[in-house]
C-alpha cells in the first residue's frame, strides 16, 4: 500500500502540518527511489519521500528522444506508481533544511522532522547564467536534450538543417551525464550523413572543458569518432550569450586558455559563432536550498551536499547522507553511478542507525553509454581519479551494435524495472 500524504491547504510562513519519519529522503528522482526500494526490501519501516512531482523521468534516454530514435512518452510515469510500497510519499518541496534541529521545512509551510536524512534532490539546471537563452530556447534552432519538453524540438530542428552550422556547448561546472553533450553532436552529424548534407555541415564543439574525455582510454576512442566526423572542437569556450534572433552565440575563453594565461588582468577574450542549429548545455549546480544550507560544501559554490567520497556520509552531520548528482562525489553524475552509490549508502545508513561506523566504501564507479551513431554505442566506466574500468567481457573501446541495443532497450527495462525496485 502507498501512503500518500493528503494536501493541505497552507499559508506560507506558517507551519500547517508537523510529519516525522525514522528516514527521510528529499527527492523522489533515480537516487531517492533506488535507496527507497532498497530500504525497503530490507524491512525499514518509517521512511518518508519528499518529492514535489507527479512525474518521474528515465532522463538517460533524452539523448534518443531529441534524435528521433526514442519516444519521449516512454520517458515518463506517474511518480505514484514508481513510489515503493509502504514508503509514505509526502508531495512537498524542500525549502530548508535545519540539520541541527533535524528538521526539512517545505514550500507549502509543513516541517518534517527526521531522524536520519538522504539528501537526493538532483542537480539544478541554470539556464539563467547564459544571457538571452531562456527567452529563444525552443525557437530559433536553440534546444536542449536536458529538458522533457525540448528534447523533441531538438529532433525538430534537426530535420530542419540542411547544411550551414550545427553548435554543441558545454558548461565549465559539473552536469548530469557529462557525455549527454557531445552524444547528440555526434548524432546529428551521423544524421548529416545518412541524409547526405554532410559536406555543407559545419559541426563545432564549443566546450569549456580542456579536452574531450578526461578518461586516456576514452578520449582514444572519442577522437577517432571526431576525426572521422570532422567536428571542430573548441575547448576552453564557455558560453555566455545567445541570441537567438540573430542566431549567434557568444562564448567566453576560460582561464586556462593560453591567450587568457598570457594576460590574466585583462579582460576575457569573446567569440561570436553563428549558428543554423545550437544545443545547449547550461552550467549546473546544487538546488538553491542545499547551497543556502548548512549542509553545502564551503569549498565550491556550487553547493554540493559535503560527503565522505567513499561512505556517502555528511562530512560533519553523521545522520545525514546524499548520494547522486546533488552530492560532493567526485565523480561522473550518472544513473549509472547512482546504482553502485545506493546499497553502500544503504549498508552504511542501517550500520549507524545501529550505532556503528559506515564501513561500505564506494570506489566512484560511473559509466557513460557514448553514442556515437544511429546504432553504435561504446560503454565509458570508469572509477574515481579518471581510472578506465571496462567490467563487461567485450572489447568496451569499439563502437558497437549490442552497446546500442543495450542502451535502447535493456537499460531503460532494468531502470524500471530492476532499479527502481531495488533489485539492481
Ligand atoms: C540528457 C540527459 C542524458 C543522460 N544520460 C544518462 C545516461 O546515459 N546514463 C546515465 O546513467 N545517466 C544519464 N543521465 C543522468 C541521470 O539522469 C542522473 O544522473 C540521475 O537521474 C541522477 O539521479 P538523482 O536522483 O541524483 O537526480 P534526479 O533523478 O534528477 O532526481 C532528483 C529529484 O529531486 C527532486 N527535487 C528537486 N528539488 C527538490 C526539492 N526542493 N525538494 C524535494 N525534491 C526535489 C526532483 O523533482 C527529482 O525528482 C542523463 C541525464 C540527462 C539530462
Amino acid at each position: 500500500m502507498i501512503i500518500r500524504e493528503e494536501k493541505t491547504i497552507t499559508v506560507r510562513s506558517q507551519v500547517k502540518e508537523q510529519l516525522h519519519h525514522k528516514i527521510l529522503i528529499v527527492g523522489g528522482g533515480t537516487a531517492g527511489l533506488t535507496v527507497a526500494a532498497q530500504l525497503r526490501r530490507k524491512g525499514v519501516e518509517d521512511v518518508g519521500v519528499l518529492e514535489p512531482s507527479d512525474k518521474h523521468y528515465y532522463q538517460a534516454a533524452w539523448t534518443l528522444v531529441g534524435a528521433g530514435a526514442y519516444r519521449p512518452e516512454a520517458t515518463v510515469r506517474p511518480e505514484e506508481h514508481q513510489i515503493p510500497q509502504g514508503i509514505r510519499w509526502i508531495q512537498d518541496a524542500a525549502e530548508e533544511i535545519d540539520p541541527i534541529k533535524q528538521v526539512v521545512r517545505t514550500r507549502e509551510g509543513r516541517e518534517v522532522g527526521y531522524d536520519f536524512l538522504v539528501v537526493a534532490a538532483g542537480i539544478q539546471l541554470d539556464w539563467h547564467k547564459i544571457e538571452g537563452l531562456e527567452e529563444t530556447l525552443g525557437q530559433n534552432g536553440v534546444s536542449s536534450n536536458y529538458r522533457f519538453d525540448l528534447a523533441p524540438k531538438t529532433w525538430a530542428f534537426m530535420q530542419q538543417l540542411k547544411g550551414g552550422v550545427a553548435l554543441f556547448s558545454a558548461p565549465s561546472t559539473p552536469v548530469k551525464c557529462g557525455g549527454a553533450p557531445q552524444k547528440i553532436m555526434y548524432l546529428t552529424a551521423d544524421y548529416a550523413r545518412r541524409r547526405g548534407f554532410a559536406r555543407g555541415l559545419e559541426v563545432v564543439f564549443g566546450s569549456a572543458g580542456t579536452t574531450i574525455f578526461a578518461v586516456p582510454e576514452i578520449k582514444a576512442v572519442l577522437d577517432r569518432v571526431i576525426e572521422r566526423y570532422g567536428i571542430d572542437t573548441r575547448f576552453h569556450h564557455e558560453l555566455v550569450a545567445v541570441d537567438g534572433h540573430k542566431k549567434e552565440a557568444t562564448f567566453e575563453l576560460t582561464a586556462n586558455h593560453p591567450k587568457v594565461k598570457a594576460a590574466p588582468e585583462a579582460p576575457k577574450p569573446r567569440i561570436t559563432i553563428p549558428f543554423d542549429f545550437l544545443h545547449v548545455v547550461p552550467p549546473q549546480s546544487a538546488p538553491d536550498f542545499i547551497k543556502q544550507s548548512p549542509l553545502a560544501d564551503p569549498s565550491t559554490p556550487l553547493g554540493w551536499v559535503e560527503v565522505n567520497k567513499h561512505t556517502l556520509q555528511h562530512a560533519r552531520f553523521p545522520n545525514v547522507f546524499s548520494l547522486g548528482d546533488a552530492s560532493s562525489l567526485p565523480t561522473s553524475k550518472t544513473g549509472a553511478a547512482v546504482r553502485k552509490q545506493a546499497p553502500v549508502l544503504v549498508e552504511n545508513l542501517l550500520s549507524v542507525m545501529k550505532g556503528q561506523e559506515p564501513s561500505r566504501q564506494y570506489d566512484g564507479y560511473t559509466s557513460c553509454p557514448l553514442v556515437t551513431a544511429y546504432g553504435k554505442m561504446f560503454l565509458a566506466e570508469f572509477l574515481y581519479d579518471n581510472k578506465w574500468h571496462p567490467t563487461l567481457p567485450i572489447n568496451t573501446q569499439k563502437e558497437r551494435y549490442d552497446m546500442w541495443l543495450l542502451k535502447k532497450h535493456g537499460l531503460p527495462f532494468m531502470y524500471w524495472n530492476l532499479m527502481l525496485k531495488g533489485q539492481a
